[in-house]
């Protein structure tokens, strides 16, 4: 594929033996891929991704896959704190929710399978680590969004969608339990047994990657149901 280079200055080194086992997909979140781009690649932005591929399906590259880049920010995935140090991270040119959020279209999405299939070959990335900047900072961030197609990349061999088609659990589990289930996956989620804010956040965040249709951030039945599903597929 073609891939164009901009190098961002906006990265340092990996830590340690610089392992990489995860990868972030976000949303850009600006008016334009140019904003974007200029913005991944200002010093005193102090931010950047190792990918962006635009609407049209374009790819440029930003920061060596070797290098830290600076995308997911404060964030937490399975008991782990530095994202970025063990990730890699593309940016979906894509208005997002404050300027006009919109589907990610064809081309988009076909330049992203191979781009990612690219990089699962370089790197052990397991099902469950390619996830979204929501997904490691709930209480932050919405990208990808629920318009994002999880389900088709797994499909495409990219990612975990557990199979939701299930029957239902003899009992509905209760908070605590769900609360410990959201954590095994790999949200942030205390066992407090409140719906407090993190707890709250969680949902949203599991919801808009697996059950995109439906996002308000309520634990009601089905996502309940599917938050049980996912942890009884992990186990
Ligand atoms: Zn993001």
């Amino acid at each position: 594929m073609q891939i164009a280079e901009r190098p961002s200055p906006n990265f340092d080194a990996r830590p340690g033996e610089g392992r990489v086992d995860i990868l972030i997909l976000h949303y850009t979140g600006m008016r334009t891929a140019k904003d974007a781009l200029d913005r991944l690649c200002a010093p005193a932005a102090r931010v950047s991704a190792h990918y962006l591929i635009d609407e049209e399906g374009a790819v440029t590259h930003l920061v060596a896959e070797d290098k830290r880049a600076w995308h997911a920010g404060i964030s937490s995935w399975r008991g782990r704190n530095d994202i970025n140090g063990a990730s890699i991270g593309i940016e979906l040119v894509n208005p997002g929710h404050e300027f006009g959020y919109r589907r990610f279209p064809e081309s988009q999405m076909a330049a992203l399978e191979e781009l990612a299939k690219g990089i699962l070959s370089r790197h052990p990335i397991p099902p469950r680590h390619v996830i979204g900047h929501s997904d490691v900072a709930p209480l932050r961030k919405q990208d990808p969004g629920e318009l994002f197609d999880w389900q088709r990349l797994a499909r495409a061999g990219i990612g975990f969608w557990p199979d939701f088609t299930g029957q239902t659990a003899v009992k509905p589990p209760g908070l605590r339990e769900i609360q410990s289930m959201l954590n095994e996956i790999g949200y942030l989620c205390r066992q407090s047994g409140a719906l407090d804010a993190v707890t709250t956040a969680a949902i949203l965040a599991f919801q808009l990657h697996f059950r995109p249709e439906h996002c308000d951030g309520v634990l009601d039945t089905e996502t309940a149901r599917r938050i049980a599903i996912y942890a009884q597929q992990i186990a």
